[in-house]
């Protein structure tokens, strides 16, 4: 086991930029996601910690090892960096059984023949394969295949696991189980892995914790309740949560209110303090908010006319039998809110909502950081 470390790595493409200014820390043993949209350079990063690419600039360590500087001219090859990749074509060799391609790297390393056959029958009993071990992979299931690949990497006991994107081939029922199993079998081995999808459920469900990418850049590293409830930027807290969060243009008044127009809404005191230190009051912010924050008056707790409430009327309601996801508009303001199925709302109807002013998160209209 070790920690993965990334020193200012970059990695360029003739002009592209795929990977710029990246730091991150992995922890011994932790389970850390690179998440993030199409192209961010997610698969960039950690074919870097793997060693498939070489960084144009920064330094990576693996355990102690410096594995990696542009300075130094270091690079050492994947076959010396201890690692175990597994890909989204699970990259079995058809012509060998399920046994031989789990022991096939072993075999590749020498090891004696009586401990890759006990090595080999230790995997397939965690995975559930010792009745499959005669089968070529044609043979097997999608989700049985993945297990083999999977097999394949932990028979080595490598000290950091780096997979990309290895449940997207798999329907989707056989991934929700495929996920939990991952992150079980990452616990009881409790070796560091690296694990690159672009699936925010995935993401949030499996890992201690995310790294958010976007435009090659890493946006914000945290556990998934921090990077849900306190977002470092716009992009962050777009990218997380479905439907995503709303976000709305107004200005904070003096009297402590965000103005939209439409409505107003006031501020928690501790929230309008902090917004004054840092100089906001009188300007235009953009005010985001989940669709799970927002209630259907009837059914909140908390409501103060003039303060946290608003009339809205119901654009249109898409019913997904255990939530309703309510598209609202007030004068040229569009967003979402997540109601209960019991809700009565009717599309065309006028009706009192309730902002959760707990919930809500101010960002900076230019840097789109967050301010609170
Ligand atoms: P996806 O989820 O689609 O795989 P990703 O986040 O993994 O995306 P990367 O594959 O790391 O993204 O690509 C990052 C950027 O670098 C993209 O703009 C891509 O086109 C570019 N890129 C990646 N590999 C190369 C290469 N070998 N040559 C040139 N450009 C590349």
């Amino acid at each position: 086991m070790a920690e993965v470390k990334l020193i200012g790595v970059w990695k360029k493409f003739e002009d592209v930029v795929a990977v710029r200014d990246i730091n991150l820390e992995v922890r011994d043993g932790e389970f850390v996601i690179l998440l993030g949209p199409s192209g961010c350079g997610k698969t960039t990063t950690l074919r870097m910690i793997s060693g498939l690419e070489e960084p144009t600039k920064g330094k990576i360590y693996i355990g102690e090892k410096l594995v990696a500087d542009s300075e130094k001219g270091i690079f050492i090859p994947p076959k010396d960096r201890d690692i175990a990749m597994v890909f989204q074509s699970y990259a079995l060799y058809p012509h060998m059984t399920v046994y031989d391609n789990i022991a096939f790297p072993l075999k590749l390393r020498k090891i004696p023949k009586q401990e890759i056959d006990e090595r080999v029958r230790e995997v397939a009993e965690m995975l559930g394969l010792t009745e499959l071990l005669k089968r070529k992979p044609r043979e097997l299931s999608g989700g049985q295949r993945q297990r083999v690949a999977l097999g394949r990497a932990i028979v080595r006991r490598p000290q950091v696991f780096l997979m990309d994107e290895p449940l997207s081939n798999l329907d989707a029922k056989l991934r929700v189980r495929m996920r939990a199993e991952l992150k079980k079998l990452q616990r009881q081995l409790g070796v560091t892995t690296i694990y690159v999808t672009h699936d925010q459920v995935e993401a949030m469900t499996m890992g201690d914790k995310i790294a958010v990418m976007n435009n090659g850049a890493l946006h914000q590293v945290g556990t998934p309740t921090e990077i849900y409830n306190k977002p470092a930027n716009m992009f962050v807290a777009g990218f997380i949560g479905s439907p995503p969060m709303n976000f709305l243009e107004a200005t904070v008044s003096e009297d402590g209110f965000v103005d939209f127009g439409a409505f107003r809404l006031k501020l928690l005191d501790d929230m309008f303090e902090l917004i004054q230190e840092e100089g906001y009051v009188g300007k235009s912010v953009i005010f985001g908010i989940r669709p799970e924050d927002i209630y259907d008056a009837l059914f909140a707790q908390v409501k103060v006319p003039g303060e946290n409430m608003a009339k809205v009327f119901v654009d249109i309601i898409e019913n997904l039998g255990g939530e309703k996801i309510v598209h609202l508009k007030a004068d040229d303001l569009m967003f979402i809110a997540k109601f209960p199925p019991e809700s009565l709302v009717k599309e065309g109807q006028e009706i009192d909502i309730v902002f959760d002013m707990k919930k809500i998160h101010i960002f900076d209209k230019t840097t789109q950081k967050v301010v609170l």
